[in-house]
């Protein structure tokens, strides 16, 4: 928004801005199928989807369309680093900030937004020093440190790493770096429905994260909750505290969350269907209806809701690691011992990549030990000692 004001008193003639907030003016976000923010609009063709940097956006305007987001920030590149990190969440620019200040050179690639999921919680309250943090600001003030040291590439995802003479060859969207040694910090990323209608409903009534999405839906509107455990339980309470009528979906006959959590579930009389699946989601620009078929009888019923939040657990992000042939847990997670090695010698993962507990506190604890073990070994590499 910011930037588009800025557009507006620069080039007062040719354009001006009006922002919308749209919890206070929901039959307009409605109207333009915006449920999400941030999104920037001229008449009624959407040119930003997500928040864009100056540039780009000065760019998207002039175009009058979106336009492709490779935004490099940082100091200048090299091609030829210590230390590639691979990933912009909390524990990738945690381990770039502890390598560089231990002497090593590094880069992150960020292939979405820096900040990793941090960009996409609204409220922080449980990460030390800060008894409550707006999500954007937590990783603005992140990313802000983590630039006094390293470099970082945002929009820049990396595509393949091969080992090459005694080190690797980092395959990103803006060509081949050399590194040394690599930090896997790639995070994890909830896991979808694959039914028809998710993806293009998604920001359109389709959210993965109740807390971010959940306050459209409030004063009496249908959602559906999909899932069984504490994070759906948890997504289901918060939009019944909106005042939206929930009704909780969960494939199985019971629920395997909290007896706490069910407790509240059944106290608030939020209605559960069990064995039921989401076949379909319906709904020209936004979430009309779905279809929820019976798993036990086959037997398919559509539902009018204008909400579907999907709260069935997370995927590893392991697509980089099962090239490099990095050996995984039956969940896909990343195999590492207590310094944050993984099974092949001069690799390293940190974060929610490695499984376990998924905090912020716990990603950039392990980033920073993913990293001091990368300076001990580059020393004295544990690979050649003798046993
Ligand atoms: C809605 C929500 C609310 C949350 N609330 C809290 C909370 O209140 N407190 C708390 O402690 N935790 C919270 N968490 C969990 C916390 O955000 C995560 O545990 C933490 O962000 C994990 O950090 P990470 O760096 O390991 O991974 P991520 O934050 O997932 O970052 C990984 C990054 O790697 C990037 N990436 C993936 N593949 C590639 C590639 N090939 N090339 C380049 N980049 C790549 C991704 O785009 C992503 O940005 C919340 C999570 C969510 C989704």
């Amino acid at each position: 928004m910011l930037y588009a004001v800025s557009a507006a008193i620069e080039k007062k003639d040719l354009i001006s801005v009006e922002t919308i907030e749209i919890y206070e003016n929901i039959d307009l976000a409605e109207k333009y199928a915006a449920m999400s923010v941030p999104k920037t609009f001229i008449g009624e063709t959407l040119i930003a989807p997500v928040l864009l940097p100056e540039d780009y956006l000065i760019e998207a305007i002039i175009e009058g369309k979106p336009v492709e987001y490779v935004m490099p920030v940082g100091r200048e590149e090299l091609r030829d680093y210590d230390v590639v990190v691979i990933g912009g969440g909390p524990a990738g620019l945690t381990a770039a900030m502890y390598a560089e200040r231990s002497g090593l050179k590094s880069i992150v690639f960020e292939s979405a937004n820096v900040g990793g999921q941090i960009s996409i919680t609204p409220v922080v309250e449980n990460y030390p020093g800060f008894a409550r943090i707006a999500g954007k600001m937590l990783v603005e003030m992140m990313v802000k440190q983590t630039l006094e040291y390293s470099a970082l590439l945002q929009g820049v995802g990396v595509k393949d790493i091969k080992k090459k003479d005694g080190g690797f060859e980092v395959i990103t969207g803006r060509g081949i770096y050399k590194a040394r040694t690599i930090i896997i910090a790639t995070g994890a990323a909830s896991r979808t429905l694959n039914a028809p209608g998710e993806t293009s409903l998604a920001g359109r009534g389709v959210s993965y994260c109740a807390t971010c999405d959940g306050y459209l839906f409030k004063d009496g509107k249908n959602v559906i909750v999909v899932g069984g455990g504490n994070s759906a339980l948890t997504d289901a309470l918060y939009l019944d505290s909106l005042g939206a009528h929930v009704t909780l979906v969960h494939r199985r006959d019971s629920l395997r969350a909290e007896d706490r959590l069910q407790q509240s579930i059944s106290q608030r009389n939020i209605p559960v269907m069990f064995n039921s699946v989401v076949k379909e989601i319906h709904g020209k620009k936004v979430v009309e209806k779905v279809t929820l078929e019976d798993v036990m009888t086959g037997k398919k019923t559509d539902m009018a809701t204008q909400g579907v939040f999907i709260a069935i657990g997370y995927e590893p992000n392991n697509g980089i690691a099962k090239k490099l042939g990095v050996e995984l847990d039956e969940q896909g997670y990343l195999k590492v011992d207590g310094q944050m090695r993984t099974s092949i010698p001069l690799v390293y993962a940190a974060g929610d990549i490695t499984g376990g507990v998924k905090q912020i506190v716990t990603a950039v604890s392990q980033g920073a030990v993913a990293a001091l073990t990368v300076f001990e070994d580059i020393s004295s590499p544990y690979w050649k000692k003798s046993i």
